[in-house]
């Protein structure tokens, strides 16, 4: 027997007492049980969102969300600037692209971010863009941009800021509101600690105003629609009720820990894991800010990543990912976020320490665990 652990950048684990909460017996949507829970986790998202605007729940993955906040803020023909420094900003490209919107693309080595001020060039230089989207945390590069800078100049424009926060969500602050972002979107698989299944959209009131003239079209993800129903706790079509039941349990468990405690548990394990890898003589990805919730480790020379994925997975039964896209081969990424505790991190460290052994790579057995224990050790 092997115990399986995993730890790939989503999906994550998810906690006993939320699958617990899950394999309740069915209800229904229409009924006083339902508007009771959706109460409850209306108002624990607009919390964990840090906003007073509704958070919509979709039943789709990320990036669903990803394209109701497209199709109902924007309009045929619209121009738009793009952060594209990694997989996930290519998608926002890509759902542009699919609706006809006309991109610029704000481009930056992958493992790099995009500075605040050259968004605010492009303001400058194009002031017709309606709206500006980015990740927050950039999940296949383990970067970490610059929301709250980009929202600083966005505010100050017509421009919308739609902020991808599905690796960010419950894992680094993003104070919606205080920030001034326009519209926010999550899933529930990365740090909500949730089966897959589940998107959120957030729209501030400039995104609200911008929706009664979106010209693109929709159905299932209307979100006007959705919004008129959850404000009365319930839902346009059948909701995910399962996750739904399981979200209410991650909320309480959130709150119970304190949403500033979460963002430092994962601050805490991300320096950790960074600690570890440099130890082993390993180079990290991220050339900029890292992100709290997933690490993107450079493979030793010579060395294919897939092949440490693969060997954690055949001699650990532990699942990590490798690199996406272009990146393929070249990185593999740790991660950290969600239902993550500092003991996984030192499981993954000493699994790597044996996974680069049993690759033939040089290696000094316990510096990786002993940088990440030091990191812990640390006050907080
Ligand atoms: C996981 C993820 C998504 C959504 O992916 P889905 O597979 O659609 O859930 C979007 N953006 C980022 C940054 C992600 O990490």
């Amino acid at each position: 027997m092997k115990k399986y652990q995993l730890m790939a950048p989503g999906p994550t684990p998810v906690p006993s007492e939320v699958l617990l909460a899950m394999a309740q017996p069915m209800i229904h949507h229409r009924t006083p049980e339902y508007d009771a829970l959706f109460a409850e986790v209306r108002a624990g998202l607009k919390t964990l969102v840090q906003t007073e605007q509704e958070v919509l729940p979709l039943a789709c993955s990320g990036t669903g969300a990803m394209e109701a906040a497209v199709v109902n803020t924007l309009s045929a023909g619209d121009r738009v600037a793009v952060v594209r420094a990694g997989t996930f900003g290519e998608r926002w490209i890509e759902i542009c692209r699919a609706f006809r919107l006309d991109v610029l693309e704000l481009a930056a080595p992958f493992g790099q971010t995009v500075p605040a001020e050259r968004v605010a060039a492009a303001l400058r230089a194009e002031p017709r863009l309606r709206a500006v989207l980015v990740q927050h945390s950039e999940t296949s590069t383990g970067v970490l941009h610059d929301v709250r800078g980009y929202a600083a100049v966005t505010r100050a424009s017509d421009a919308l800021l739609i902020v991808d926060a599905v690796s960010s969500l419950g894992i680094a602050d993003l104070p919606m509101d205080a920030w001034g972002v326009d519209v926010v979107v999550a899933g529930s698989q990365k740090g909500l600690m949730l089966p897959p299944g589940l998107g959120f959209c957030a729209l501030g009131d400039r995104a609200w105003a911008r929706t009664r003239t979106s010209t693109l079209p929709k159905y299932y993800l209307n979100l006007t629609e959705e919004r008129r129903c959850v404000v009365k706790n319930e839902a346009h079509f059948t909701p995910a009720v399962s996750i739904v039941v399981g979200l209410r349990q991650v909320l309480r468990m959130l709150e119970r820990e304190g949403l500033p405690n979460v963002f430092r548990r994962h601050d805490r394990l991300a320096r950790a894991t960074r600690a570890g890898a440099e130890a082993l003589g390993l180079a990290l990805f991220a050339r900029a800010t890292p992100s709290p919730a997933v690490t993107a480790v450079v493979a030793p020379p010579g060395v294919d990543s897939e092949r440490i994925v693969a060997a954690y997975a055949a001699a650990h039964n532990i699942t990590i990912a490798g690199g996406q896209g272009e990146m393929k081969g070249t990185l593999f990424r740790l991660g950290h976020m969600g239902y993550a505790a500092e003991l996984d991190v030192i499981v993954a460290l000493a699994a790597l320490e044996q996974v680069l052994a049993d690759l033939g790579q040089p290696v000094d057995f316990g510096a990786g665990v002993r940088a990440a224990q030091k990191v812990f050790a640390e006050k907080a």
